[in-house]
């Protein structure tokens, strides 16, 4: 099985001791939203040498905990944990087919690879300090020096009028400071209706039109409706009309898993169509790909099951001309883990991010001090070992459930 491992010379030996996985819960989560970033999952790697990693996956934490912590039964169902301790955690390759031949009972899809993701994101974070070196370099090394992130708006509002203005309002203030690219959410109707909201397709198209007249012609926009549309048909009839407003990539317009409806759009929409943010493993995202055709794949780095899977992927979307966008709505372990892959992956476009200025997400804002920094639009190579960023413990006890 194909696996990626880090590149380097001279590593340190050392042994995996023990793992600490951490839930967090903002403590004035609204389980009403669908915001993700409420929650975190954080695991950390400890070693022998008193050498630390950390990762982080998107997906309930409290299952995501249990998947790494619970005891094995029997040969083909291992407890991911046991799988770790006493493991040279530089091997990330061979620990990754580990995992996934050990959990291949409980796992290989969905939960399991998504605390795999995470697992494997904190061996990244552990060999590069160990080494000195930051994860693109143990990457292969960086081909670009600056990647362009996309600034992901958050909406808000209870009707209408306040949804569309609070998006316009959110994109001007992305705008001013200085990015590039932004992504509107476009959910009043669809299992991700903002706040149970029942608009109808047209205004959808009004919020739409409304963004793209706030910031004019420059500004590079994606729209994300977030499943909105039953099938290709009841889509293709709506976003037809949304050429004029010269949308980079339409974000998952139709349930992910109706490939065959996906693929129906994918060739009559007037924008590329992007997908793939909950996908487990390369095996989904194959299927993605030379099934449903669609322009731009979407590993979330933690769910796809860590950097190595995610880099898989890339390369699969490579080989088919495909770009890559890496989805990342969570605090600034993944977005640090995110931008090392971008660094590495030349038709990766943009990367998603979450500006902490402008959300209201208090893990996002608070609970790690990043290296990477906005200047002119663009993210510069960051160069501290790992994934270069610290947690602030205090923060995390603050927040920590389980
Ligand atoms: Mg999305």
């Amino acid at each position: 099985m194909k696996t990626i491992s880090p590149v380097f010379t001279n590593a340190p030996k050392l042994v995996i001791t023990a793992i600490d996985c951490h839930v967090l819960l903002a403590p004035d989560f609204d389980p009403g939203m669908t915001s993700s970033a409420q929650d975190s999952f954080i695991v950390e790697i400890h070693t022998d040498g008193g050498i630390s990693g950390i990762g982080e996956s998107d997906a309930n934490p409290w299952i995501l905990k249990a998947c790494i912590e619970a005891p094995g039964t029997h040969t083909m169902g291992l407890a991911i944990k046991d799988i770790l301790i006493g493991q040279n955690p530089m091997e990330i390759g061979e620990i990754w087919e580990k995992l996934y031949v050990g959990t291949a009972m409980n796992g290989r899809r969905g939960m399991v690879i998504h605390a795999m993701g995470a697992i494997e994101m904190a061996l990244w974070d552990l060999c590069g300090k160990a080494t000195g070196q930051p994860v693109h370099s143990l990457l292969g090394g960086a081909t670009r020096d600056r990647i362009i992130p996309y600034a992901s708006l958050q909406p808000a509002g209870h009707c209408f009028e306040e949804y569309r203005d609070a998006l316009v309002e959110s994109a001007l203030n992305a705008q001013s400071l200085g990015f590039r690219a932004i992504k509107s959410e476009v959910t009043m109707n669809g299992p991700y209706a903002h706040g149970g909201m029942n608009e109808t397709y047209d205004r959808h198209t009004e919020v739409v039109a409304s963004v793209r007249k706030a910031v004019g012609p420059e500004m590079t926009l994606m729209i994300d409706v977030q499943y909105l549309w039953p099938d290709a048909a009841t889509c293709q009839s709506i976003v037809c009309d949304w050429a004029e407003f010269d949308i980079c990539f339409l974000e998952t317009p139709i349930w992910s898993d109706n490939i065959h409806e996906l693929a129906a759009l994918a060739e009559s929409a007037p924008m590329p169509i992007a997908v793939g943010e909950w996908l487990a493993t390369r095996f989904e995202f194959q299927e993605l790909m030379d099934t449903a055709k669609i322009g731009v794949a979407q590993p979330d780095i933690g769910r796809v099951g860590g950097i190595g899977e995610a880099k898989i992927v890339c390369d699969m979307a490579k080989e088919r001309g495909m770009k890559i966008v890496p989805h990342c709505w969570k605090t600034g372990v993944s977005t640090a883990a995110t931008a090392h892959l971008a660094f590495v992956t030349d038709h990766c476009q943009f990367i998603e991010y979450l500006p902490p200025q402008l959300c209201v997400e208090r893990l996002r804002r608070e609970l790690t001090h990043d290296e990477l920094v906005l200047k002119d639009g663009t993210i510069p190579l960051p160069t501290k070992p790992g994934l270069g960023v610290e947690i602030d413990w205090d923060v995390l006890k603050k927040y920590k459930v389980a």
